[in-house]
């Protein structure tokens, strides 16, 4: 028997915009990929530990995104709750904005959430190979992540400040 070429496509599930039933976007910007930076930050607001918890802060950041901020849409491309699920956001093909910081460690299931969602823009070939893993305080003035995440980032593959 012959098993070689087997592609085995290792993306975690998604929570997808309709599942939580996200709002429209008052416009988008394509983003070509595959794109060079994965960046990470801190999400401002309460922590979540569950679905419904999460999926009512990914709403309430939509919303503040787009009524006080006056962006398009929500400014991250995903999210991930405290409950270790990951949410769509602008998703893999429209640019995203960003601020906000906020100062705790996310659970381990959060950071899992994090590497498998990073693995998964790999195999889907929307991130590069030679991609580089940044914090948002590396690439601006900002307390995003706050420290702890920031740690823990450094720790991570392809980590560059
Ligand atoms: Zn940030």
């Amino acid at each position: 028997m012959l098993f070689d070429f087997i592609i085995v496509e290792s993306c975690p599930k998604i929570i997808s915009r309709s599942e939580w039933r996200a709002q429209q976007p008052n416009c988008t910007y394509h983003l070509s990929t595959p794109v060079t930076y994965a960046v990470i930050h801190h999400t401002a607001g309460s922590p979540c530990s569950t679905r419904l918890s999460c999926i009512s802060q990914v709403k309430s950041i939509q919303k503040y995104h787009m009524t006080h901020n006056r962006w398009c849409d929500i400014g991250y491309s995903f999210l991930i709750g405290g409950d270790g699920n990951i949410y769509e956001g602008a998703g893999w093909d429209n640019r995203g904005t960003h601020t906000a910081n906020y100062n705790i460690e996310p659970s381990m299931a959060a950071q899992n959430a994090a590497k498998s969602l990073i693995g998964c823009a790999r195999s889907k070939n929307k991130l590069q190979s030679d991609y580089v893993l940044k914090g948002h305080r590396d690439t601006k003035t900002t307390l995003c992540p706050g420290d702890k995440l920031y740690r823990i980032i450094q720790s991570w593959p392809n980590y560059k400040a």
